[in-house]
């Protein structure tokens, strides 16, 4: 089965970075068969006209909590509210059922926004696999090790055991991939960081963890060892191209050395992390260092939305910012670190992040006839500047179509807002509670 997708411009992404005004891409079977802007191949079994939209390889989202849609909007201004009310609640009122229907309705917000691949990690995290394997999108999913009862097992890190279980249940799968998620360096010990790194290590899968993300966290670590969190764990050789290490906004210079040495890759979530006031991430150093670098959205609770068109947004203008300089992260850079980057993050940069032959064909094709797309001069620019979520036309995951004409083709968006809506109520009452914080 070939498709040609034809009157776009296509965002290849590839290493020389070639763009096609006017182009097309041939989808054969699950895979990217050329692409190109010359004659057009004529033996094609389906026609799709792009109608001058923009053609660019799926987004991929390197840091999320996917199931914590019912927290979206809840205390946003509230300082300190992981401890004060989202551990809490989530001890309380996460169960199985609203964690795998919370996925679906993310899942569906990620499709219609041009996500084909997010990293998760969570509580009853094989809810979140089997969301992710029923819509076709690709996950990368982790159980949450953390040193307290959690609404998944009543002994700490019983996260570990889970871990493991869903590794053993899912790995091999070809679009669900199992990972190993300790919280955060504050929040596990030296030993269960190590345990975690290890279980990494011996399934080859990748292990993720918040870390250089709060202030307390950094005067523990400085109080306690006399080291960043980063030093601390280089120094527990847990440091690794398996590593994903999320937010990392008081990386130093020499936390950034210690990653390129080691070839630990970055998520950073610039959306969350200027909205809880923490901190901007150094990512042009990093960069500069070879660092591989991806972008993540973080929970609905953190950073409002799952799109990358808001966080390219305000990683462009954050890093101009701190840099002070209007000229770094030109936008086919920031489009780079929503695809090639976070595919190297996640080590698949053989199958994933760019438009190439042989490459698994995750495309998303931007309409450019909505008001806010006019006009273009570079198509980069309009991607990360002018567009949003809703210019979101089509996707295709693997070959398969999921998103047409701004909607989705295997799901029922307003089914599944009312099937979440039906396991929220003993949620809401609990969270009914904090009122005069929310
Ligand atoms: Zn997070």
């Amino acid at each position: 089965m070939r498709t040609l997708i034809d009157h776009v411009t296509v965002l290849t992404m590839d290493p020389e970075g070639h763009v096609y005004q006017d182009g097309y891409a041939v989808i054969e079977d699950q895979k990217i068969l050329t692409a190109g802007n010359g004659k057009r191949p004529e033996q094609i079994d389906r026609y799709i006209d792009g109608q001058g939209g923009i053609l660019m390889p799926g987004m991929i989202n390197v840091h999320s909590h996917i199931p914590m849609i019912p927290f979206r909007s809840m205390g946003d201004d509230c300082p300190d509210r992981l401890r004060r009310f989202l551990f809490p609640l989530e001890l309380e009122a996460m169960t199985p059922e609203l964690v795998y229907r919370s996925s679906r309705y993310a899942i569906c917000e990620l499709l219609l926004a041009g996500v084909t691949s997010v990293l998760d990690m969570y509580y009853f995290e094989d809810q979140v696999a089997r969301a992710c394997d029923e819509m076709g999108i690709r996950g990368w999913v982790g159980e949450t090790v953390i040193n307290m009862e959690t609404c998944d097992s009543r002994e700490p890190y019983g996260g570990l055991a889970l871990c493991e279980a869903l590794i053993q249940k899912w790995k091999g799968h070809p679009r669900v991939h199992p990972i190993v998620a300790p919280h955060a360096t504050n929040t596990n010990s030296t030993e269960m960081l190590k345990a975690a790194s290890d279980l990494a290590r011996k399934y080859e899968v990748p292990y993720t963890l918040h870390v250089s993300e709060m202030d307390y966290e950094m005067e523990y670590f400085q109080k306690e060892y006399g080291q960043t969190p980063i030093e601390f764990l280089y120094d527990l050789g847990v440091l690794g191209p398996e590593m994903i290490a999320a937010h990392c906004i008081h990386a130093t210079d020499h936390d950034i050395e210690l990653f390129a040495e080691t070839d630990t890759r970055v998520a950073h979530c610039i959306g969350a992390n200027t909205k809880g006031g923490k901190g901007i991430c150094p990512v042009l150093d990093m960069r500069k260092a070879k660092v591989t670098v991806g972008i993540g959205t973080d929970g609905p609770s953190s950073g409002n939305t799952l799109d990358l068109f808001t966080q390219f947004k305000l990683a462009a203008s954050f890093q101009k910012t701190r840099y002070h300089n209007r000229g770094v992260f030109p936008a086919h850079e920031i489009v780079e670190l929503g695809t090639m980057g976070g595919a190297a993050v996640l080590g698949a940069q053989k199958e994933l992040g760019s438009i190439e032959a042989g490459k698994q064909a995750d495309l998303v094709l931007i309409e450019t006839r909505s008001v806010n797309m006019f006009p273009i001069y570079n198509p980069y620019s309009a991607v990360v500047y002018s567009a949003n979520a809703s210019n979101v036309d089509s996707v295709w995951i693997a070959g398969k179509q999921l998103v047409k004409e701004h909607r989705l083709l295997f799901a029922d968006l307003k089914e599944e807002k009312r099937k979440l809506e039906a396991v929220m109520p003993a949620f809401r009452e609990r969270a009914v509670r904090y009122a005069d914080i929310l």
